[in-house]
């Protein structure tokens, strides 16, 4: 090894000596192959265990006043994505100066992620933060650190003459689509959980998760043996075909549930069923169509949440190019809502994430080496799969209100801030 690094060096010298690039080169890539690299799981590498300062009190972000208020607001939520995720998805779409919709935006700021009992979060908690204003545990929904229940945004949006909309790739009972629709201190309590749902006030619920509707002898997951798909036919018109997303076909004050999987949506395991399944885009169109109705019929404005929910999943499995394809759905989602709101500019877009899931880092491909196009993406949570980082998430905003999505945030400041954009003043009652 010494006698290596010495001819290597020697190249170098000699390169630098008569100028020749082509030598200095051949040097550098030499040391470069023969430098030693630490073999092992991830479990060996350089780690510091620190005990932080124990919680004080939540600092709130200081809000400005917005005079032009918002009609209607589309959140997205990228789950598990951080600002890793999102330069890996532009620089393999697009390389280094390219530009996705997510750099389209006026407005970005930092959202802090931790719940109320852990640095590291889980959607659950997250998620409630952003439907409620409040931290909570992590795998609680809707409802406090002590179980109680809070004022979830698409009630107090209701009151208010608001229709809202919840979308996702996951089965609509997961976690983040939960917390806007349902209260429970357990967030695996899916019978509970959907049976809540539909008697939330959300108008339009679009996504995967049959299963968790029907019961064992239907081929479904309920504990409770209930048909919750045929109950939901009383009050809810029932979507499960994409074709079927089409707003001439709904009359404005009924309740729409879409299932459009037996599970999450582009599931591998039922390739058959894809043609049947809507992106995002196809479904926050269709919410965005269904809430120009509901305006010009009786409501005062509309909230549609939408969430890319597997980019955390890729993150768990440490799979980029699984991410590649959900960032790409997410961000295509993403600019649908924008180019909606810069053609009606009474709208709120906010892009965000709920934490970052999978530790995932740009590396150079060998140590210290930082030259060319060729670059390495690597998961350091766990080998194989891996688990939610601490680690900020970005927000970006455009429309009114937008600009209290910037600097630093906590994740509950972002729910103020969303309602802070809307004119809250008259309590009409639900205008469904
Ligand atoms: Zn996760």
């Amino acid at each position: 090894m010494r006698n290596s690094i010495l001819i290597a060096l020697i190249s170098i010298s000699v390169g630098g000596l008569i100028g020749a690039k082509v030598m200095e080169s051949f040097g550098r890539n030499y040391i470069m192959a023969n430098l030693p690299v630490p073999s092992g799981t991830l479990n060996d590498k350089d780690v510091f265990l620190k005990s932080i300062p124990a919680n004080s009190e939540l600092v709130k972000k200081d809000l400005v006043e917005v005079n032009k208020k918002a009609k209607n607001v589309i959140l997205l939520i990228g789950d598990g994505m951080s600002a890793s995720q999102i330069t890996s998805y532009r620089l393999l779409k697009k390389g280094p100066n390219g530009r996705i919709a997510m750099d389209r935006f006026p407005i970005s700021g930092i959202v802090l992620t931790h719940s109320a009992d852990a640095i590291i979060t889980d959607s659950a908690s997250s998620a409630t933060a952003y439907s409620t204003g409040s931290k909570t545990k992590n795998s609680y929904l809707g409802v406090d650190k002590d179980g109680q229940i809070l004022e979830n945004l698409t009630e107090k949006l209701d009151d208010f003459g608001f229709i809202s909309a919840l979308i996702s790739t996951s089965e609509v009972t997961h976690a983040t689509p939960a917390a806007f629709s349902s209260h429970v201190d357990s967030r695996r309590d899916t019978d509970e959980i959907s049976s809540q749902m539909l008697e939330s006030k959300v108008a339009t619920i679009l996504g995967g998760g049959r299963n968790f509707f029907l019961p064992p002898e239907k081929g479904g997951k309920r504990k409770d043996k209930r048909n919750l798909l045929e109950e939901a036919k009383k009050s809810h018109k029932i979507l499960t075909h994409k074709n079927q997303l089409v707003i001439s076909n709904i009359n404005p004050s009924e309740k729409i549930l879409g299932l459009f999987a037996d599970e999450h949506l582009r599931d591998e395991g039922t390739p058959d069923n894809h043609p049947s399944e809507p992106t995002l885009t196809e479904m926050l169109k269709f919410s965005l169509e269904r809430a120009k109705a509901a305006i010009d019929n009786q409501c005062r404005g509309s909230f549609i949440m939408v969430e890319g929910s597997q980019v955390d999943w890729a993150g768990h499995a440490n799979n980029i190019d699984y991410l590649e394809r959900e960032l790409g759905e997410f961000d295509e989602a993403t600019r649908y809502a924008l180019d909606y709101a810069k053609n009606n500019q009474n709208t709120l877009v906010v892009v965000t994430a709920d934490h970052e899931t999978g530790g995932l880092l740009i590396e150079p491909i060998a140590l210290s080496y930082y030259t060319g196009n060729n670059i390495k993406f690597s998961f350091n949570t766990a080998i194989g799969g891996g688990s939610h980082t601490g680690a900020p998430v970005p927000v970006y905003a455009y429309g009114p209100g937008s600009m209290n999505f910037s600097g630093t945030l906590d994740n509950t400041d972002v729910h103020h801030a969303i309602l802070n954009a809307l004119d809250l003043t008259e309590q009409t009652g639900s205008c469904l």
